[in-house]
């Protein structure tokens, strides 16, 4: 796939803001007064909104397009709403709605992507295609794949964060390596950050903003209201328009690259000695992996399945104490252990059963 940009401008970020949903024309025309004096790229509003359930406020629907058409005229600014279905994008595409966006319930249902890419076949507009609620990059490849095979090439992607059931300071958990994916597969994707539906509140906005300029990142969604606490859909994590104009001030951007020489220079050297460890970490899981086909074998001649949970309790607890001394996190230490042991479990369970082996059971320890 070969993606035009959606927006041309070159200085980051790219800045994506309004409400979650449109409510009257008052509240509509309001953010966008103030959030033409930030100075953004895209105004959002929800006209038609996704509720987990039903009774919600589920937006005003078609009549809110002639509000989001006075904020054209009025500020100049262009306009994006979400679009689920043919009859949304038809309603979006006679009132001049500039750009479309797929929201994550959307994406998440290939019936729903084709039907809207089936209506925007034909049609020149941007799309920008926010993730599945689930952590799965395939999905959010394959929406990107039916727009596009729709004849649409500017296309961007929107990271809202994934869907998580359990403990977490996120809305939305990021996942950061989804995206960090997405555009490695795709580096002339544009990629804009909702930080409003990462957080789900006020006070992470700035740091998890500031974390996706880091990475890179091509611009930013927020939601903005002018009295946020009264907002009729996510008021927790919306704020005002001269509270997102702080918000951008504060934000550091970096260059994405320079021309400095001796900088340069550093930053190879340590990347060199970063792929010399990288290579390192390779020829030692090669040689552990050796070690655990030698174990399978031995198990093999001797026909034992072995079941070993302390000895893998052992080692967990051992790498957490180790890994704290060196700075590494818990989780960290954990995911690493993990992915070896199943990697030495495969492979054991492949010598055990190869030709020859006097049984099958597949052991439950293979460190
Ligand atoms: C929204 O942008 O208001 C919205 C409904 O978001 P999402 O699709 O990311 O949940
Ligand atoms: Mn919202």
């Amino acid at each position: 796939m070969q993606f035009q940009p959606v927006f041309e401008k070159k200085e980051r970020p790219i800045l994506i803001a309004g409400p979650c949903s449109a409510e009257t024309e008052e509240q509509v025309l309001e953010t966008a007064r103030g959030l033409k004096n930030v100075g953004i790229d895209l105004f959002r509003a929800g006209i038609w909104k996704p509720r987990t359930r039903p009774g919600a406020f589920e937006g005003v629907g078609a009549p809110g397009l002639k509000w989001l058409q006075r904020v054209k005229k009025e500020t100049g600014l262009k306009v994006t709403t979400e679009v689920a279905n043919t009859q949304h994008v038809f309603a979006a595409m006679k009132h001049g709605i500039d750009v479309f966006w797929i929201g994550a319930r959307t994406t998440v249902n290939p019936f729903s992507v084709q039907e809207v890419a089936d209506a925007l076949s034909g049609l020149d507009v941007p799309v920008l295609i926010k993730n599945p609620i689930n952590a799965d990059l395939k999905l959010w490849i394959g929406a990107i794949e039916r727009i596009y095979k729709a004849g649409i090439t500017k296309i961007g992607a929107i990271h809202r964060g994934f869907s998580f059931h359990g403990e977490t300071k996120y809305r939305n958990n990021p996942l950061w390596q989804l995206p960090i994916e997405l555009k490695r597969q795709f580096p002339d994707l544009q990629i804009i950050c909702d930080n409003s539906h990462i957080c789900g509140n006020r006070n992470m906005l700035q740091k998890v903003a500031q974390q996706a300029l880091d990475l890179n990142y091509d611009g930013l969604m927020t939601e903005v209201h002018p009295t946020p606490d009264n907002a009729w859909s996510d008021a927790a994590q919306q704020i005002t328009p001269h509270r997102f104009g702080v918000l951008v001030k504060e934000l550091v951007v970096r260059e994405q690259t320079t021309e400095n020489t001796s900088f340069l220079k550093t930053i190879d050297f340590l990347r060199h000695e970063i792929d010399e460890i990288d290579a390192q970490l390779m020829n030692l899981f090669g040689a552990r992996m050796k070690l655990s086909d030698q174990i399978g074998e031995y198990k093999k001649e001797n026909n034992i399945a072995i079941l070993q949970p302390s000895r893998w309790n052992e080692i967990l607890e051992k790498a957490f104490a180790e890994g704290e001394e060196k700075n590494l996190s818990k989780r960290f230490v954990e995911t690493v252990l993990r992915a070896i042991h199943q990697e030495s479990i495969s492979h054991q369970t492949k010598v055990m059963n190869e030709e020859g082996s006097r049984q099958s059971s597949v052991q439950q320890s293979a460190v």
